[in-house]
């Protein structure tokens, strides 16, 4: 195994590892590791070159410094990338590999699941390390959706109350893009607090699950961004913000499970310029993280996830109370918070 390391300014440290016999070609990236060891998912993807690779991983492990920080958890910034088609390249040596590779930062980097990478894979690194977390038959974790769901229902009442001085969701509408395993179990507690529902979907299935069982009403998906409603949800894809969409928008609220909402930064601005609260999308969705975090400290369990998901709302709050006093976009605010929870972290030391 070749294990070299490429000098990043600003990156606590990034290594790429290669290793002939079992085709591994990864980088692991920590950004940050002040509140703890770096923390963040491995993705498994066929990049057009190393730089693209390095690139992602770079920005995956920064993302993950302010995600892991406002989650309150004590890990710091971390990620992986493997450079393979998860369908093609992956093999269970490369895997393997992998653990060997990542047990040489000796605790530095914990990995979990990302795009690409699946629970037996984990259980193969698993075999050669004990950096990594998500064990589903472990009894631990599990499925985290219903979990990012109430985060993201959490989140939604707080908007709701900062924006619209609603007590609770009774009576508002909302516009879920993507009724998937996140979608569908916020539709349903959106539904079961009174909410109106309006849904988008490519899955006709889950459209009509969601008609049938919620009353929601069903609109192409170029229109759940547009839609006449109070809460716009993003739970599919990144990226359904964008110059195309911004003047379309009619919600008061963006909250949402999506990672990446915003398709440029500039779009943190353009809602606030609007009138629109946007809910940070790494804050309201970090109940996978949260998940991993415990699972690692060995603390995890379902009333501990609840009750640190049900505190994501008022994180929210003080994110919102923030940006209203001083005029400032929420995204660019709560990267701030991160920040000086970090600077907090690094005074303790
Ligand atoms: P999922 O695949 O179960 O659901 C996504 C849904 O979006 C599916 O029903 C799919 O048919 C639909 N969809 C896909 N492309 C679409 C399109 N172009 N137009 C309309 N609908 C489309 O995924 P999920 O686990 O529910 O996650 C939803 C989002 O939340 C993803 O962006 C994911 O990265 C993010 N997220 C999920 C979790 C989690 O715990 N699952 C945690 C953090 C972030």
């Amino acid at each position: 195994m070749d294990a070299r390391e490429l000098p990043v300014e600003g990156w606590r440290k990034v290594v790429h590892f290669s290793d002939e016999a079992s085709g591994l070609n990864a980088i692991v990236s920590v950004h940050d590791a002040t509140l703890g060891p770096g923390c963040g998912g491995c993705r498994v993807r066929d990049y057009e070159s190393f730089e693209a690779g390095l690139e992602d991983v770079k920005n995956l492990s920064r993302g993950m410094t302010y995600k892991n920080a406002l989650a309150e958890i004590p890990f710091g910034g971390g990620k992986a990338v493997i450079f393979a088609d998860p369908k093609r390249d992956k093999t269970s040596e490369m895997m393997r590999a992998f653990g060997r590779a990542i047990h040489s930062l000796d605790g530095l980097y914990y990995t979990a699941e990302d795009s690409g990478v699946t629970e037996r894979d984990i259980e193969l690194i698993r075999e050669e390390t004990p950096y990594a977390a998500g064990l589903v038959e472990k009894g631990v974790g599990g499925n985290p959706s219903p979990f990012t769901a109430r985060g993201v229902w959490r989140g939604m009442q707080a908007a709701a109350k900062a924006r619209l001085g609603a007590a609770s969701l009774e009576g508002l509408r909302v516009s879920i893009l993507g009724v998937g395993a996140v979608g569908m179990e916020l539709a349903r507690l959106v539904h079961e607090e009174g909410g109106r529902l309006v849904v988008a979907d490519v899955n006709e299935a889950a459209l009509a699950e969601a008609r049938e069982t919620y009353g929601a009403e069903v609109v192409a998906p170029e229109d759940a961004v547009a839609a006449d409603v109070d809460i716009y949800s993003p739970c599919a894809l990144g990226g359904s913000i964008n110059d195309r969409t911004i003047d379309r928008i009619k919600a008061k609220i963006v909250a949402g499970a999506a990672n990446n909402q915003l398709k440029t930064p500039d779009m943190d601005e353009a809602l606030r310029a609007r009138g629109v609260l946007y809910a940070p999308d790494y804050v309201i969705n970090a109940a996978g993280v949260i998940s991993v975090g415990l699972e690692i400290l060995g603390t995890w369990s379902e009333e501990e996830m609840t009750t640190r998901i049900d505190k994501i709302g008022g994180r929210l709050t003080g994110i919102f109370e923030r940006a209203a006093a001083e005029d400032r976009p929420t995204g660019a605010v709560a990267d701030e918070m991160a920040l000086e929870i970090i600077a907090r972290g690094k005074k303790a030391a």
